[in-house]
């Protein structure tokens, strides 16, 4: 039996280190960091996400400003609100909360707003930047990820990466922090020939995929570390519904040495690298060094 990533534990001690953070920067600069969350519209998973978002940004000490807009909106009057964010000193995170409805383009939301208080890391200059290796903001789930794993393996030179799914917000900034960390990436997909194969060479799989339980036990090589991105509800045995991740966890906890259970794995670690990237973008944008 593998050792089980315990990701509640982790995120409450990254929320922790943020709170710590948050406590230097108004002591000693007078500076309260603050995130602004944009939420178009009335869709249920989306305004839980916004809930969590603002309790845990004000657990951290941190300012949160809500803005909720209509499902009616227009895309100019979402790109002003951006603009009008960009331009207050004191918002020094801005995250749209997507997906949008179908009448906004997100990609042109997304790139309205400051790439340097796009604390989802998603505007294609902070992409850009990953890609080369320059200082970016980081999307939040793959940040998670490989925190995880370097709190896990400490260094992870020189080790086989497999990320199944190369969605933009997952899968390749994955792909480009298990490369700076100087592993060897592969990324699959869809049209990969032979997937249990390509997984059974790696030291470490990480699936963003969208399909439960779909990495088998028999895929995993012995001692692998297994980091679970999937969130998927499923009906459960007495007809309630339950979620799982991708991959099926009773089976590769026989093989892996290490693996991120759904829940409480690499969920919880989401918001907290939010939180954390809130606290980064503070700091490069007045100039000073983060609190240690
Ligand atoms: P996308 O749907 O954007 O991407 C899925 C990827 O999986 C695609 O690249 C697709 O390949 C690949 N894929 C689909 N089917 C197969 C298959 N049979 N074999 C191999 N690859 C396949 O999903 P996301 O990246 O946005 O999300 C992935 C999962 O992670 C979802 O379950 C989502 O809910 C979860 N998630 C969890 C988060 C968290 O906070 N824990 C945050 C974000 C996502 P192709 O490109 O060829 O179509």
């Amino acid at each position: 039996m593998s050792n089980v990533i315990d990701g509640k534990a982790f995120a409450a001690n990254v929320r922790s280190d943020v709170a710590r953070k948050v406590s230097t920067l108004k002591q000693d600069h007078n500076i309260t960091p603050g995130l602004a969350v944009v939420l178009v519209g009335e869709d249920p998973a989306s305004q839980v996400y916004v809930r969590n978002k603002g309790k845990q940004t004000i657990e951290c000490g941190m300012e949160s400003m809500e803005h909720k807009l209509p499902d009616t909106t227009t895309q100019a009057e979402l790109v002003a609100l951006v603009e009008k964010l960009n331009a207050d000193p004191s918002v020094n995170g801005i995250l749209v909360q997507l997906p949008l409805p179908d009448q906004i383009d997100a990609d042109a939301v997304i790139g309205t707003i400051d790439p340097d208080k796009d604390v989802d890391g998603f505007h294609v200059i902070n992409v850009g930047r990953l890609a080369i290796g320059e200082k970016s903001m980081v999307p939040c789930t793959p940040l998670g990820c490989i925190m995880m794993l370097k709190d896990h393996h400490g260094d992870l030179s020189g080790k086989n990466a497999v990320v199944v799914g190369r969605s933009n917000i997952v899968g390749k900034p994955m792909a480009a922090l298990l490369l700076a960390e100087n592993c060897t990436v592969t990324i699959a997909h869809s049209r990969t020939a032979d997937l249990p194969a390509v997984c059974r060479a790696a030291d470490i799989i990480v699936a963003a995929v969208g399909r439960p339980e779909m990495v088998l036990g028999d895929w995993i090589k012995p001692g692998a570390t297994v980091i679970d991105v999937g969130i998927n509800r499923i009906e459960g045995e007495n007809g309630k519904s339950k979620l799982v991740g991708d991959v099926n966890f009773a089976e590769a906890a026989e093989h892996a040495g290490a693996i991120t259970p759904v829940p409480g794995g690499v969920g919880p670690m989401t918001i907290a690298c939010l939180l954390a990237n809130t606290v980064t973008a503070t700091c490069r944008q007045h100039g000073i060094s983060e609190p240690d």
